[in-house]
């Protein structure tokens, strides 16, 4: 078989390449060894996002007699873990048989299988296909994009094989209803995204929670304000938030429980070096401490090395998505480099997408356009969405910033649903007052950031912000306030 165009990797990335490239006109095959959808359908973005707002649904009807609601049934609000997992995957299975069908019906070729690249210097290239049977199928293509995406990074310490120890793919996945095995308490490595969103998800559905964090705060790559109020929101939920603290192993303990208990050792990195380490007993851990490339199988042993790799295993890239070799490219969490004007390393579905549209833009003579301010969200309770620079960011790399702040006390449907703590940030030029960032935390925070996104990306000012009309009611109002405020 003979394509102009073979995708290895069939989530946002590929699933989006193969498409792009279809309506371009190009012959595609799409190559995927696991579920259509990838990390993000599978075991990333949907199944999270249905586990947090199923579980918000407990903490709505614990919560709903605050609001006059009574319902004899909910003073004892319980949850169902198989009924919880099999929503999820009714929702998750709903989407890929969409995507499915939207693959045969653009003439995309859908191989299943494990891809490897025979040759990549070739003109041609040749990559083989191992069927599930045994089977090795050959197809040649003259560009292959490779997205085959990241998979949950265990941490170099002692337990991490222990049964309890989970990553998300584990808890995400369709193995089964893991869920109810994290019950009574659960401990979580990492106050990453990950580990934000699933403190979240168990607090929501009554579970004890304690996350331990080596840097001394957490969701560290954003806003200072941010960190401080996410925490204290989760705090204040009876999470137990410990931070700048590495973990050290893990150990089966509770003799009395017949080993069952999880326990993890942490040691603060305030405290003296002499300060024998501190514990947290939990029935299971989820480390979620980052990700690492997923490269298994890809590259035929014959011609190793053709493809230059970071020293992470990642793939290296250029500023247009090809990697060391012609004709080869890489897209999504696999990738590293500046593609289309991106910082190395975002791993980010939509960013996934953006660039593997913009390679197949690329492939067939298209300009491709600049990916501009990227979008990053976090589904807490209030949600977090930002783009563009925060106010360190901007004295970091010399830019003259001025901040503007609306919070959310006076706003209307923040007070009728009770909202917690939030607040808006938008970060302009000293200069001329052009939007360069936003931070946004309240509900709905991540349906608000694409406007922050268009603004910056049309270099809009804060009286062109303030200017504009602003529905009523609504939590966006609070961006006039901000901007009104410099
Ligand atoms: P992350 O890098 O965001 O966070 C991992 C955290 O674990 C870091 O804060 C790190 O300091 C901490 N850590 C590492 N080793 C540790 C140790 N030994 N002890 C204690 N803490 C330790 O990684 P993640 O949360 O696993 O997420 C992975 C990727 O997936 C990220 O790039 C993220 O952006 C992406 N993601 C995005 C979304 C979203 O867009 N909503 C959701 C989930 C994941």
């Amino acid at each position: 078989m003979e394509f102009d165009f073979l995708v290895i990797g069939s989530g946002p990335a590929g699933y989006a390449a193969s498409i792009r490239a279809r309506k371009a006109g190009l012959s595609v095959c799409l190559v995927e060894k696991n579920m259509v959808g990838g990390v993000c359908l599978n075991r990333g973005c949907i199944p999270t996002k249905a586990l947090l707002y199923y579980s918000s649904l407990r903490l709505k009807a614990a919560e709903a007699a605050l609001f006059g609601v009574h319902d004899a049934a909910a003073s004892a609000v319980s949850f169902d873990s198989t009924e919880v997992q099999r929503r999820k995957l009714e929702a998750v299975d709903a989407i890929r048989a969409n995507q499915i069908a939207f693959i045969e019906k653009c003439g995309i070729t859908l191989e299943r299988g494990i891809a490897r690249i025979e040759n990549a210097g070739a003109e041609d290239k040749t990559v083989s296909i191992a069927g599930a049977d045994g089977t090795r199928k050959i197809v040649r293509a003259k560009r292959v994009l490779i997205a085959t995406g990241t998979k949950p990074a265990l941490i170099p310490v002692a337990g991490c094989e222990l049964d309890g120890v989970f990553t998300s793919d584990d808890l995400l996945g369709d193995n089964g209803p893991l869920l109810e095995k994290c019950f009574p308490k659960l401990t979580i490595i990492g106050g990453g995204v990950i580990g934000m969103e699933f403190a979240g998800i168990y607090s929501n559905l009554g579970g004890e929670v304690a996350v331990i964090e080596a840097l001394p705060r957490v969701l560290a790559n954003m806003d200072r304000e941010i960190s401080q109020t996410i925490a204290m929101s989760l705090k204040k939920r009876g999470v137990n938030i410990i931070t700048n603290a590495p973990v050290e192993k893990f150990e089966k303990t509770g003799a009395r429980s017949g080993g069952r208990e999880l326990s993890c050792f942490f040691r603060k990195k305030t405290d003296p070096p002499e300060t024998p380490p501190q514990s947290i007993a939990s029935s299971a851990v989820l480390i979620a401490a980052g990700r690492k490339p997923e490269t298994a199988g890809l590259f035929s042993p014959d011609s190793p090395g053709a493809i230059a790799l970071t020293e992470r295993g990642y793939i290296r890239v250029n500023e247009a998505g090809m990697t060391s070799v012609a004709g080869v490219y890489a897209a999504g969490d696999i990738a590293w480099g500046a593609a289309f004007g991106m910082s190395a390393g975002i791993q980010l579905a939509h960013t996934a997408t953006a660039q593997a549209e913009r390679i197949v833009d690329h492939i067939v003579g298209k300009t491709a356009a600049p990916l501009g301010a990227i979008p990053s969200c976090v589904y807490t309770a209030p949600e977090i969405a930002c783009a563009g620079l925060t106010a360190d960011e901007a004295k970091e790399r010399g830019v003259p910033a001025i901040v503007g702040k609306g919070v959310f006390g006076g706003n209307g449907r923040a007070v009728i649903e009770h909202q917690e703590r939030s607040f808006v940030k938008l970060v302009f030029h000293a200069e001329t007052k052009v939007l360069i960032g936003a931070q946004i935390m309240c509900n709905h925070a991540t349906d608000i950031v694409p406007w922050a996104v268009q603004c910056i990306n049309a270099g809009i000012t804060a009286e062109q912000i303030r200017n504009s009309v602003f529905a009523h009611p609504t939590y966006a109002e609070t961006i006039a306030q901000a901007a009104e405020s410099v």
